[in-house]
């Protein structure tokens, strides 16, 4: 056998038996024996980096906020792989062999799974937004609706020129009005950011009970056959040292075995986390704070409104608007 093939075979040794890969441990972790260990020092570094993510989905931001809060300064690139890497959800990965294997649940994580699933949602989505600069649409557009006239409200612009001749000087306000207004005196205009402050004040409001009302008798079904599923194939895992012990099965039988069992039970496990009433729990409870809302841009704004909303209704004419929220679920 030539110094290659050996290599190889003690890497797929490394693999069956779950040891981590050669070279230094990802940020927060140590090397341990035969393990990734926390680092007591640095994982609090990258679990505020993951909250604040996981609050306000936005890389930069989190970046940012490592940077002011510890010092720590990383290049954006690092903290997207950061997010992503399977160390830090308590996987590991084996990028040499073809297709790359992950085996989960070889050290301690520094993310849940409901986590790791919420930071995927959040890459995937903003991987689909344009980009701050483009001229996207008001994300109030085509949401808003009159309660009297059932007419869709739509935004205008009026720029102001009493503050001067000097383009510099003018200001630009936004509006929300009926379209086609039957009503006699029409419907006035609304003032856009007012509207927008109350709708996201109304979201806050409304959105936990309403997806907690939202039925999940079946898929709590689901969810637990699957995680009976993991149980039963962990348990059975936990019996095998005593057969190695007995000479029933040998190591090499044993390792190959566990291997199996993990890379069943993280194909559980993967379908468990896309179940959608966890994550649209978790979700509701990041997006129900004002400061997620207003940290947004319009278009990111658009997007999110339109994954929980279908209309933001309201009378013009009453002197609260008595705004209300009509959601897609
Ligand atoms: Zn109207």
């Amino acid at each position: 056998m030539n110094i290659s093939d050996r290599i190889r075979q003690g890497h797929a040794q490394n693999r069956i038996r779950a040891l981590p890969p050669p070279g230094n441990a990802p940020f927060g972790y140590k090397r341990g024996k035969d393990r990734y260990v926390i680092d007591r020092t640095n994982a609090p570094i990258v679990r505020d980096f993951f909250e604040h993510f996981l609050l306000y989905g936005s890389l930069r931001g989190a970046v940012r906020h490592i940077a002011q809060r510890f010092n720590k300064v990383i290049a954006v690139s690092t903290g997207k792989a950061w997010l992503t890497n399977p160390v830090y959800r308590g996987d590991l990965a084996y990028q040499a062999v073809d297709p790359p294997q992950v085996i989960r649940n070889t050290h301690k994580s520094l993310l849940s799974r409901d986590e790791a699933a919420q930071i995927d949602r959040l890459l995937r989505r903003n991987r689909s937004l344009p980009s701050r600069t483009a001229s996207a649409k008001r994300s109030l557009a085509g949401l808003a609706i009159c309660d009297r006239c059932n007419g869709k409200m739509t935004v205008t612009s009026t720029t102001s020129r009493a503050l001067g001749k000097s383009k510099a000087k003018q200001k630009s306000y936004l509006y929300l009005r009926c379209h086609d207004c039957p009503e006699v005196p029409k419907c006035k205009a609304l003032d856009y950011e007012r509207v927008l402050e109350r709708a996201i004040d109304k979201i806050c409001q409304d959105l936990p009970s309403a997806v907690s009302g939202v039925g999940m008798s079946g898929l709590g079904t689901l969810k637990e056959q699957l995680e009976a599923a993991i149980a039963k194939k962990t348990s059975v895992i936990d019996q095998i040292p005593a057969l190695v012990l007995s000479g029933i099965l040998d190591r090499e039988t044993a390792d190959l075995r566990i291997y199996n069992l993990r890379t069943e039970i993280a194909t559980i496990e993967d379908r468990l986390a896309q179940l959608p009433p966890t994550n649209l729990a978790a979700i509701a409870q990041t997006i129900s704070i004002p400061q997620f809302w207003w940290d947004l841009s319009e278009s990111e704004r658009r997007f999110y409104f339109r994954e929980f909303i279908r209309a933001i209704a309201l009378d013009p004419k009453s002197p609260d608007w008595n705004l209300h929220l009509v959601f897609v679920f």
